[in-house]
C-alpha cells in the first residue's frame, strides 16, 4: 500500500473542516437546566450541538445514534471490536472581555477564536475528520470506529454515565480533551467533609462567631474571614495578628465593627492538584485563631486545623501519606472552611491519590482518628484513579503515531486532575494541546491554532487507522 500523507490529506480538506468547526462553535451549548425539556434535558442549545454532530455524520454517510439526548455516536466500519474517540460538545460559560464574540467563531493571525475552540469542539471536529478521512480513502479496517459525543463533560458527566449504561465500551479509545503527547495515568480524586456538630462550649473564652474560606474543594482558597466576639484587649489582639501576618508574609486586615472584630487574610489561589502552588488563606487564618484563648468548641475545631491540616499538603498527620512511581504523592487540599457559632462547622477536603492507592480502604482509620477529636467524616465521594499500562498496545500505537507525525518523543504524562478519558476502560487523553502551547481552555479569547487543529486531525486519522486496522 502506498504511503499515506496524513497531514496533506487533512490540509486538502481544510476549508470543509473549518466550516464544520465554525458551525459547531456558533452554537451556544452551555448547560441550561433551567430550560430543560424532555427531549433536551440539558437545554436546547446543548441538544442542538449534539444534533449538529449527528447531522454531519448522516451527511457523510455514517451510522449515527442519539442516546437519550445526553450523548450519541457516529460509527464507521464493521467488525466485532470497536475503537472509541470520546469528545464533548458542551462548553463552559463565555465570561467577559472577549475581543470577538465568543460564539461568532473567527480566524485571526492563524488562530481560530471561539468558546470551545480548544475545549472541546475544535478537537471533536478534528477527530471526526480523522475518521472521515479513513472512509474517504477507503482504507480496510478490522474494527469499527466510533466518535462518541458527550454533552455534560463540563458539569456532571451525565452524558457518559447514561451512554455506557447501554452502549458498548470501546476495546481501546482516547479522548482528545487534554494534552499531547499522552496522559496515561490520572490520580484518584476523593472529596469529603470533616464535620463538627453544633454543641455548646464547656468553657468560655474568645468566641468565634463565624469563619469562612473558599468556594470549592478543588481550589486553594485565596481569602478567609473570621468574626470574633469583641476581645477585651483589642489592641493586643491587633498587634499579635499583624505580627502573625508579618511573620508569614501575608496580607490581611483587622477591623473592629460594633462589638465584633473582623480578621481577614489573603492567600494565593491554586488548583488543588498541587496545593503547594498556592497559599491557603483559610489554614493560615485558622492556625492563627488556634493560638488564642478560645472557647472550648472553636478551640477544638481550630486546634484540629492546626494539628492535622496546617502546612501538611501530603496528609502526613492524618495518616494518609502515600507515593508511587507512576503518579507521585498523595495531595490534600483544604478547599473550604466554614465555622458557625450556632450551627454545623466543617472542613471541605479534596484528595488526589496515586493510582496504586485505595482511598476507600483508609476510611476506617481516618474515621477513628476524627472520632477521637470529636469530629466526623461525611459526604465521601470518590472518583477512582485511571491508569493504562505503558506497554499496552494502545499506548504503543499512539506513541508511534505521535512520534512519526511530530518528530518529537511521545513522553507519557501523568496528572493529578481527571480527564474525560477516565470514563473509558482502556482509554487515554491524547491532545489536543501541543507541548509549549498556552492552555486557554475556559478562558476569554479561547483559541486553537488552525495549524494545530489540522495537525491534530492528521494524528487522529492515523491513530484511528492503526488502532482499527
Ligand atoms: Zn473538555
Amino acid at each position: 500500500m502506498a504511503t499515506i500523507h496524513w497531514l496533506e490529506e487533512i490540509q486538502s480538506r481544510k476549508d470543509d473542516l473549518l466550516a464544520d468547526a465554525k458551525g459547531l462553535l456558533a452554537i451556544k451549548s452551555i448547560l441550561d437546566e433551567d430550560h430543560s425539556m424532555s427531549d433536551a434535558p440539558l437545554g436546547k442549545e446543548v441538544k442542538e450541538a449534539l444534533d449538529f454532530m449527528l447531522q454531519l455524520g448522516k451527511r457523510d454517510g455514517f451510522q449515527t445514534k442519539n442516546v437519550d439526548n445526553l450523548a450519541g455516536h457516529i460509527e464507521y466500519g464493521e467488525g466485532d471490536e470497536m475503537i472509541g474517540i470520546l469528545c464533548h460538545v458542551d462548553v463552559v460559560p463565555a465570561g467577559e472581555g472577549w475581543t470577538s464574540p465568543p460564539f461568532s467563531p473567527e480566524v485571526r493571525d492563524g488562530k481560530l477564536y471561539a468558546r470551545g475552540a480548544m475545549d472541546d469542539k475544535g478537537p471533536t471536529i478534528a477527530a471526526y475528520y480523522g475518521m472521515k478521512l479513513l472512509k474517504e480513502l477507503n482504507l480496510p479496517l478490522n474494527r469499527r470506529v466510533r466518535v462518541i459525543i458527550g454533552t455534560d463533560e463540563e458539569s456532571k458527566w451525565r452524558c457518559v454515565s447514561r451512554y455506557f449504561e447501554t452502549e458498548e465500551m470501546p476495546k481501546y479509545g482516547f479522548a482528545p480533551d487534554a494534552d499531547f503527547p499522552i496522559i496515561h495515568a490520572e490520580k484518584g480524586i476523593a472529596d469529603f467533609y470533616i464535620i463538627q456538630e453544633d454543641q455548646p462550649s464547656t468553657y468560655e473564652g474568645i468566641e468565634v462567631v463565624s469563619f469562612h474560606s473558599g468556594q470549592r474543594l478543588n481550589m486553594v482558597p485565596d481569602h478567609a474571614v473570621a468574626t470574633l466576639s469583641l476581645h477585651k484587649d483589642t489592641e493586643a489582639l491587633k498587634e499579635s495578628f499583624l505580627d502573625y501576618l508579618n511573620t508569614h508574609q501575608l496580607e490581611g486586615t483587622f477591623n473592629v465593627e460594633k462589638d465584633e472584630v473582623v480578621l481577614e487574610v489573603k492567600g494565593k489561589a491554586a488548583h488543588a492538584m498541587e496545593p503547594n502552588n498556592g497559599v491557603n488563606a483559610g489554614l493560615y487564618l485558622g492556625a492563627y485563631l488556634s493560638t488564642l484563648e478560645l472557647s472550648s468548641r472553636p478551640a477544638q475545631f481550630f486546634g484540629f486545623l492546626y494539628d492535622f491540616l496546617f502546612k501538611d499538603t501530603r496528609g502526613n498527620k492524618l495518616g494518609l501519606k502515600f507515593s508511587d512511581d507512576i503518579t507521585g504523592d498523595l495531595t490534600l487540599n483544604v478547599g473550604t472552611i466554614v465555622y458557625q457559632k450556632d450551627g454545623e462547622s466543617k472542613f471541605g477536603i479534596n484528595i488526589r491519590y496515586p493510582v496504586t492507592y485505595s482511598m476507600a480502604d483508609q476510611l476506617g482509620s481516618l474515621e477513628a482518628l476524627l472520632q477521637d477529636k470529636g469530629l466526623k467524616l461525611a459526604d465521601f465521594d470518590d472518583s477512582k484513579p485511571h491508569h493504562v499500562e505503558k506497554d499496552s498496545p494502545l499506548i504503543q500505537i499512539l506513541q508511534k503515531v505521535y512520534e512519526e507525525q511530530t518528530g518529537d518523543k511521545a513522553e507519557l504524562l501523568t496528572i493529578g486532575g481527571g480527564t474525560y478519558a477516565r470514563s473509558l476502560q482502556q482509554g487515554v487523553a491524547f491532545g489536543p494541546l501541543f507541548p509549549g502551547r498556552p492552555d486557554v481552555a475556559h478562558q476569554k479569547d479561547e483559541y486553537m491554532e488552525v495549524e494545530d487543529l489540522l495537525k491534530a486531525a492528521a494524528i487522529y486519522a492515523q491513530a484511528i487507522y492503526e488502532l482499527a486496522k
